[in-house]
């Protein structure tokens, strides 16, 4: 009696095996069908959703800074590698790319306009310094430059050796002074410094013998070379530059961090500085 319950058993197993293995059958089993509707996107950050709102990304940049942010005297245009950047965060934000606006700005002027809300980013050539932090989010860094010097050619000075006792012009509001004199105090040599609020004001100053050196990054100094002046070799305290926005847009700075980790992985940060002339 026992062998046939056992066989029973065993076919009620079986069976039982087929209809799950069959999605148990019956009309709940049918396929849902493909749907055509796109996966939702993720929502935007506030701050974010706030730009794509008004339809316009408003960016702080250069405009005497070549490859980086240099304006066109005749058009009024802007190009450079911070310029394409600007564009690729509008379009990333859901605009249009037509939709950014520019606006010139200083090392001076740049952190102001962020905190009266003029700007809603500045991708200036701004360097991250940890008490900068405290005033404004930074991304992450998307380039290094480092600090140098343009003195006159028949000045015939040829290092940062040569300066001693000498004047150097910086900008107001930026990180030069301070990595000059950290570089002559280790050098050993006293300078004396002049600030200008605009770089051109520094370079008249360089030409008419006010200053007897122009200190800022070099990216800043090569738009400023004439066949009078030469960069000299020394190059010192490095320069990271980030995306700056106003305190507390973290969701911004986020979504700033997601579009550089992006371009980087996908080899579109280096073509963009390739095109830039900026790739090591
Ligand atoms: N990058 C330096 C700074 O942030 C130089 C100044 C400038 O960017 O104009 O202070």
């Amino acid at each position: 009696m026992k062998k046939p319950i056992l066989l029973l058993s065993l076919v009620l197993v079986l069976c039982f095996g087929i209809f799950a293995l069959s999605g148990c059958g019956g009309k709940d089993a049918v396929e849902p069908e493909p749907t055509t509707e796109e996966p939702a996107e993720a929502p935007l950050a506030p701050d974010v959703q706030k730009i794509k709102d008004a339809g316009v990304l408003r960016v702080g940049v250069k405009a005497d800074v070549p490859n980086f942010g240099l304006q066109d005297a005749a058009t009024g245009e802007f190009e450079g590698f911070e310029i394409d950047l600007s564009r690729e965060l509008a379009k990333r934000i859901g605009l249009a790319e037509g939709d950014v606006t520019f606006e010139a700005v200083t090392a001076k002027t740049r952190g102001p306009l962020l905190d009266n809300g003029q700007l809603d980013v500045v991708i200036a050539t701004f360097t991250i310094k940890p008490e900068r932090l405290e005033q404004w989010n930074f991304s992450e860094p998307y380039y290094q430059d480092e600090v140098g010097l343009l003195v006159k050619k028949d000045a015939n000075i040829a290092g940062l050796a040569g300066l001693d006792k000498k004047t150097i012009g910086v900008a107001q509001g930026a990180t030069s002074r301070d990595a000059v004199q950290a570089e002559a105090d280790k050098a050993g040599i006293k300078v004396s410094f002049l600030e200008f609020a605009t770089y051109p004001e520094i370079n008249t100053a360089l030409e008419s013998g006010r200053v007897d050196a122009f200190s800022v990054d070099k990216s800043i100094l090569t738009g400023y070379v004439t066949d009078k002046t030469v960069i000299l070799p020394d190059g010192f305290s490095p320069q990271d530059y980030g995306v700056a926005s106003k305190k507390g847009t973290d969701g911004l700075t986020e979504f700033i961090n997601g579009m550089l980790n992006d371009m980087r992985a996908s080899g579109e940060m280096d073509t963009l500085l390739a095109k830039w002339n900026l790739a090591d």
